[in-house]
């Protein structure tokens, strides 16, 4: 959508409509942090739902994973999160508004490489200071650049006692499967290439929290690790790019409004990493990163922890670390992706509307039920009966007799809900030729056609699927 305040837009209709709501508001928030209301829990549920049937159902040799967050500090040393988690920062000395500089290093064509120390970042950064202007008051006039590290740190146990070490919150959740990697051999037997999947919260404290659920700071990330062969990586990695591509084309996105990006400076230890990327209203920025992660994480635990972690290949008779291949997807940023390109204003009856082009599987709400009139009570009995025979379909099925039809139309509209059934005298038998029939109403043609409640069953069974 061409419009400039698309975004204010969706942010506008998230609240309005319960689907996003800011953390904390009545407090005045606590900057990027966000709750899903009524709306939003649902479709980040079926978003959630398909990426799950996506990436263990559907797959061999893939296995499901929920590990708890708080970890053994030796973790994170090991993963190399507590001394190189970090981000470059510099403050507007003007506003004191906090800038990270990699980012708008990015913003004028020159790439920071995550390994630069902080005197060979400020070097750079010096080097380009004139190009670079505080997106808040427009100065040119900044602080020295530092590091700073994204961790989020917590006690746990009597932390006032001394030598009680922090604990941190996960910096991101893919550690948990390494750690629960020689679990899952020991207990499923996988024969390599296999895969584990979770989605899990991680935490950054991130410089500059921005664009609504882009960059927060919890967040939701699902991640599958495909261990393989050492050295077995190309052919796997390009079907797993594809997949994952596909996969956001058939929650309903737009092909065109995704493109694959492939990493200029890698973190050390990855041999290649792309990124699929979304076209945002500000342009194309990423969700997903696809990393092949070598032997690096499996080989740091077992150092730290002196625990063998080599798989044996009962195939090649042969022991080593496997390598793996990583797909990380933050959860805000595909349902942001989701709302904004499912967002559209068009004509309807001669008003301009807002509606939700969401694709039946993952709409929070499937179908909306409504007798004509609600002062009829065997009108609201018999919408009642209907809406309870189409729950044996899928339960989200709305009930809305508030306001004429055409307001309860248009509210669902903007809820993405792609169905509204309605119930009036003929379906009574008024005219009986059409009793135990009903109205549907399709949200993006607005097309109203009459069918038996068994047809309308079978009609959203088959979107939903
Ligand atoms: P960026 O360069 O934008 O900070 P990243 O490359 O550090 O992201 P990864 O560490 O690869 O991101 O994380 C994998 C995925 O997790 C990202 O593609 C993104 O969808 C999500 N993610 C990462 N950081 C955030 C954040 N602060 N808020 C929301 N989602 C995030």
């Amino acid at each position: 959508m061409e419009d400039k305040n698309v975004m204010e837009k969706i942010i506008s209709l998230c609240k309005r409509r319960g689907f996003i709501f800011q953390g904390s508001e009545i407090y005045g928030g606590l900057a990027g942090i966000y709750d899903y209301g009524p709306r939003g829990v649902e479709l980040l549920n079926n978003i959630k739902r398909a990426w799950w049937s996506a990436n263990v159902y559907e797959k061999d040799n893939f296995y499901g994973l929920d590990a708890g967050m708080f970890k053994n500090p030796r973790v994170w040393e090991a993963s190399g999160h507590t001394s190189g988690f970090s981000d470059p920062l510099a403050e507007c000395k003007k506003c004191n508004a906090r800038i990270r500089v990699d980012k708008v290093l990015d913003a004028v064509g020159v790439s920071a490489d995550e390994k630069m120390g902080e005197e060979q970042i400020n070097e750079l950064f010096d080097a380009h200071r004139a190009d670079i202007a505080c997106p808040k008051c427009g100065a040119h006039d900044f602080s020295r650049v530092r590091k700073f590290n994204l961790l989020v740190k917590s006690n746990l146990g009597d932390f006032t006692s001394e030598g009680n070490e922090p604990v941190y919150l996960p910096g991101e959740a893919c550690q948990g499967i390494y750690l629960d990697y020689k679990n899952v051999v020991d207990s499923m037997q996988p024969k390599i290439p296999f895969g584990i999947a979770q989605i899990g919260k991680a935490f950054r404290n991130e410089i500059s929290p921005r664009n609504f659920l882009f960059r927060t700071r919890e967040m939701e990330q699902a991640d599958t690790q495909l261990f393989i062969r050492p050295n077995e990586n190309k052919e796997a990695y390009e079907r797993i790019k594809n997949e994952r591509l596909e996969w956001y084309v058939s929650l309903g996105i737009k092909r065109e409004n995704l493109r694959f990006k492939q990493h200029e400076n890698l973190v050390f230890y990855a041999k290649d990493a792309w990124d699929i990327e979304y076209n945002f209203p500000w342009g194309f920025d990423e969700i997903e990163g696809i990393h092949d992660r070598t032997d690096y994480d499996l080989t740091q635990h077992m150092k730290f922890s002196g625990v063998d972690l080599n798989y044996f290949d009962s195939e090649t008779n042969e022991k080593y670390i496997p390598w793996i291949l990583e797909t990380s997807a933050g959860m805000g940023r595909i349902l942001m992706a989701v709302m904004t390109d499912a967002y559209h204003e068009d004509e309807m009856a001669g008003e301009t509307r807002v509606v939700l082009k969401l694709s039946p599987k993952i709409a929070p709400v499937k179908a909306m039920v409504a007798p004509l009139l609600k002062n009829k009570p065997e009108l609201v009995a018999k919408a009642r009966e209907v809406r309870k025979e189409l729950q044996k379909v899928h339960p989200a099925i709305a009930w809305d007799d508030n306001g004429n039809i055409g307001k309860r139309y248009r509210r669902q509209d903007e809820i993405g809900t792609p169905f509204c059934i309605t119930i009036d005298f003929d379906t009574l038998g008024e005219k009986p030729e059409l009793k135990d029939t009903v109205t549907l109403r399709h949200r993006d043609s607005g097309e109203q056609e009459r069918l038996t409640i068994a047809e309308v069953a079978e009609r959203i069974k088959e979107a939903i699927q």
